[in-house]
């Protein structure tokens, strides 16, 4: 039995990281069917018939589909003829607002954010914020997993597509709820779930210019911004910036922590980090343990010198 990947038809510049990676996990248990539901994604689904590993994908296009959410994909999917052994999605906010109403609707459990796959039915995720990891046996049909995208490299593009199949709408789509607006946040950086450098600011960075100049520094090494939740709660990040247990789970080559004093709730979301630098007035912050390089000093002064050389 193949396995079958949901995609997120709304995310931007798909094929993206998390689908990538959620692929290369699926390959490991068989072959790979796509699932591509929304409104005008015929260019979308071209690009996701290249990704290297997928066997084949599911097409449906539909106007009504335009405000695609877990409720219509999760009817999509109870009406596929096909029955498939595992179901995947990343563990994004996507995934992990649709396999739980999958599984509830399927009547069984599912396993949330996977790192490692040992075989078809042995999976390994993180508990207590990534101390702890759990082997889970699993053999009831179908196993559904959300795939924690820093666990898995992206699979590549190749050039032979997949074949695509068009398969038929459900005969009445759900409407117990009624989405109203998508918002993305407006910016030219690097999405933080895949950026090579990521800088985050913490509860040290605590002025209109300190977060400016992050926010240069950042630009200026072609980095996301992220940020600790007292900074988030402080007013000066968005949510979407928060790295940690309760936010983003990252993994870039080089992780700059500014004015971060390394909380454990913090560090579970930077456990795959490169290169950690961390810049922070007390040498004795719980960061400078588990950093490569340490800048003792206030961020005020290093972060302008860094950014004028
Ligand atoms: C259930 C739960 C979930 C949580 N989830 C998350 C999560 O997902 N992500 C997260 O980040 N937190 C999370 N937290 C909060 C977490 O416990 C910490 O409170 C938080 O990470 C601390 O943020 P911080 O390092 O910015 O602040 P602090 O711990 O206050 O550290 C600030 C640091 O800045 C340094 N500093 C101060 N001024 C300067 C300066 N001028 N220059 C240089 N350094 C300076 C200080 O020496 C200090 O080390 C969670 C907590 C709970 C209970």
């Amino acid at each position: 039995m193949s396995v079958l990947v949901i995609t997120d038809p709304t995310a931007p510049n798909q094929p993206d990281h998390a689908l990538c990676t959620t692929i290369t996990a699926a390959k490991q248990l068989g072959p790979v069917t796509l699932l591509l539901a929304g409104s005008e994604i015929n260019e979308m689904a071209s690009r996701c018939e290249l990704i290297n590993g997928v066997d084949s994908v599911l097409f449906l296009q539909d106007e009504q589909l335009e405000k695609t959410g877990a409720e219509q994909l999760v009817s999509i999917i109870l009406s596929l003829k096909q029955r498939y052994r595992h179901i995947l999605a990343p563990a994004t906010t996507f995934g992990k607002d649709l396999l739980p109403r999958l599984a509830a609707k399927l009547g069984v459990d599912m396993l949330s954010d996977v790192v490692q796959i040992l075989d078809s039915e042995r999976f390994v995720r993180p508990l207590f914020a990534g101390n702890v990891y759990q082997t889970i046996q699993h053999q009831h049909t179908p196993t559904l997993l959300t795939i924690r995208p820093t666990a898995f490299s992206p699979a590549l593009m190749g050039e032979q597509p997949a074949e695509r199949h068009t398969i038929s709408k459900p005969k009445k789509w759900p409407r117990h709820s009624n989405h109203i607006a998508l918002t993305q946040p407006n910016t030219d950086r690097p999405d933080l779930g895949s950026a090579e450098i990521v800088v985050a600011g913490g509860a040290g960075v605590n002025t209109e210019q300190g977060w400016q100049q992050l926010g240069e520094l950042a630009d200026k090494l072609g980095a996301a911004l992220g940020a600790t939740r007292s900074a988030v709660d402080a007013g000066f990040a968005p949510n979407t910036w928060q790295i940690g247990q309760t936010g983003r789970i990252i993994a870039p080559r080089l992780y700059i922590a500014v004015g971060i004093s390394g909380a454990i709730q913090h560090l579970a979301g930077i456990k795959d980090a490169g290169t950690i630098v961390a810049i922070n007035k007390d040498p004795k912050a719980p960061i400078c343990s588990i950093a490569d390089y340490t800048l003792s000093g206030m961020m005020e002064q290093i972060i302008p010198e860094w950014i004028r050389v």
